[in-house]
């Protein structure tokens, strides 16, 4: 029986085991999914040795995507690009395999929810400059966006984002987004602000075009201030959820064979267990 795992210390909380239980359910995979806690300390040996724990490949998160990406024998340009691995596989000659897919998740979300969002798309502003930032500005890059601003409240982040992912890319200023802001054809919120808990993400939208899409990669709670504030002034808003839920696919077709949908019963589920519906 193929049994793949997500991964990280802590990993009590992750949705993962009912993402992917769903569709092994889905499917009538005789395979398992479950949540293994790897602390820090031993995670590189673990990732190297995974046939050894019983397992085909797993996903990795919080605190581990750099030693996942240091434990991989072959990276993907997306891996490469985002310089840490969220997901694990061993190929048919035993090779460890490493992707980041929250970049391709951020595009499949948006992809499902609003078909075309990009089609004229050139400008993009992403506010934040973290591991998030990193998997969206490259997501972004590959559909071809020839402008990605990034703000951050530590500017030399930005800018360090900014130096490495090229000329495409441009570090500003957060006092300047207002006016950067009548420029853009897609906001996106990649910082923690706005999610429980955290402090609100406050920013004036009163320059932004009305035909610009605005997103936030927060899922908790699923309408943030900033999806309410640009709903309420008429653009086109798409939720955090299924980026989470689209990060997944990849990782359980390498694992068990076959491609899976991210439907909207899966997105209940998950609402339901998040106290969201
Ligand atoms: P991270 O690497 O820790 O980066 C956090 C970012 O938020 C940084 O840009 C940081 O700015 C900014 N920030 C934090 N507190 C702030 C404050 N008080 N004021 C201004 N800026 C602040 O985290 P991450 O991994 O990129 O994740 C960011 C968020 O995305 C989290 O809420 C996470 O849950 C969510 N996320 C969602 C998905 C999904 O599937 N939907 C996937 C990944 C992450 P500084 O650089 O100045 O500290």
């Amino acid at each position: 029986m193929r049994k793949a795992a997500v991964t990280g210390h802590p990993i009590g909380h992750s949705k993962s085991p009912l993402i992917h239980g769903y569709w092994l359910k889905q499917h009538g995979i005789e395979g398992s999914y479950v949540a293994q806690d790897v602390p820090p300390e031993t995670a590189r040996s673990f990732y190297s040795s995974l046939p050894e724990h019983g397992f085909v490949g797993c996903n990795v998160t919080i605190p581990n995507k750099e030693h996942a990406y240091n434990a991989a024998e072959k990276l993907d340009d997306a891996a490469k690009m985002i310089g840490a691995v969220n997901t694990l596989w061993l190929d048919e000659n035993g090779v460890l395999n490493g992707s980041n897919t929250d970049g391709l998740g951020f595009l499949g979300n948006l992809d499902q929810l609003l078909p075309n969002w990009d089609k004229n798309g050139n400008k993009a502003i992403v506010l934040g400059a973290g591991g998030a930032a990193r998997a969206i500005i490259w997501a972004l890059l590959s559909r071809g966006y020839t402008e990605v601003y990034i703000a951050n409240r530590t500017m030399e982040k930005a800018q360090k984002l900014a130096d490495h992912f090229g000329p495409n890319t441009i570090a500003i200023s957060w006092d300047t987004l207002g006016e950067k802001l009548g420029e853009a054809d897609l906001l996106v919120n990649t910082t923690s602000l706005g999610m429980t808990g955290q402090p609100e993400l406050k920013i004036d939208l009163d320059n932004l075009s009305k035909s610009a899409v605005v997103t936030d990669i927060v899922y908790s709670p699923l309408q943030t201030e900033l999806l309410r504030d640009a709903t309420e002034r008429g653009n086109r808003t798409v939720d955090g959820l299924g980026m989470l839920l689209h990060q997944a696919v990849p990782g359980f077709e390498k694992w068990f064979g076959v491609r899976p949908e991210v439907t909207g019963e899966l997105r209940k589920i998950i609402l339901r267990e998040m106290g969201l519906a």
